[in-house]
């Protein structure tokens, strides 16, 4: 699927040719000022935002604050479009929360690399959170409101461990946002949906269990992370790790004998 951009910038002959180089390999969004730009965040998906400073109604900097300050948006990256000779406009740009900046005048194929870079960088978040058994959600240089976020869903998930019925629509209540919005979150930071977010927690959480207690019976284990049939665990498990929880335990106790 092609990602989306967002691209603000009150200029319209500007805005019409970053519009028409960035149309070929995304799916482009524009509004000319911040306020506008809500508004088609509130209708679109959007995965990274273009913003210049200078607008009127609302300029680049506010609009930056407000994203970064709001669970909705915080997880989209932005690059905003900096004028070269006002250091103090600079200054205010670096402490907006911006993910990427960009000098004016800019050539596109810089502007194509940032973003580029900024999708691919959550691309690879997104794997390692999949497959990382320990996860340091502190390296993972997210906003301090998504790193939260994460962690609350985090915890949220492991508190309901052995509940097989705990399901998306208590985990979206429990988090305090719309089903929608824990999907967007969670799919943008770690790549999965939310049921795939839940099993992949549940998952790791069977890594800890067998490395605290190497002889449980994986039917207890299955129990125990909330999945009623041990078969279909372990086939979940399988898929997420390439090896069979059996396996797993087996990996264990070879590591601990190279150990002695
Ligand atoms: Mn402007």
């Amino acid at each position: 699927m092609q990602k989306q951009v967002l691209v603000v910038e009150d200029n319209e002959e500007i805005l019409s040719v970053i519009n028409r180089l960035l149309n070929k390999d995304y799916q482009v969004f524009t509004a000319t000022n911040g306020k506008k730009a809500l508004s088609v965040l509130k209708n679109n998906n959007v995965d990274v935002i273009v913003s210049d400073i200078m607008m009127p109604e609302m300029d680049g900097i506010e609009l930056c604050k407000k994203l970064k300050s709001d669970i909705e948006y915080s997880h989209i990256p932005i690059v905003l479009l900096t004028a070269k000779n006002d250091p103090s406009d600079r200054a205010e740009a670096y402490e907006s929360g911006a993910d990427a900046f960009i000098s004016k005048p800019f050539s596109i194929n810089v502007l194509h690399a940032r973003i580029k870079n900024l999708l691919t960088r959550q691309d690879r978040i997104a794997r390692d959170f999949k497959s990382q058994l320990v996860f340091e959600i502190k390296d993972l240089n997210f906003t301090s409101l998504d790193e939260e976020f994460l962690q609350k869903a985090i915890d949220c998930v492991n508190s309901h461990l052995s509940n097989s019925d705990f399901d998306q629509q208590q985990f979206a209540k429990e988090m305090s946002v719309s089903k929608s919005t824990l999907y967007n979150k969670l799919r943008t930071l770690t790549g999965l949906n939310t049921s795939a977010f839940i099993t992949n927690i549940r998952l790791k959480a069977a890594c800890q269990i067998m490395n605290q207690n190497r002889t449980i019976r994986i039917s207890d284990l299955a129990y125990d992370v909330g999945f009623n049939d041990p078969k279909y665990f372990s086939s979940c498990f399988k898929k997420e790790f390439k090896m069979r929880p059996t396996e797993y335990i087996e990996s264990l106790t070879t590591v601990l004998q190279q150990d002695e």
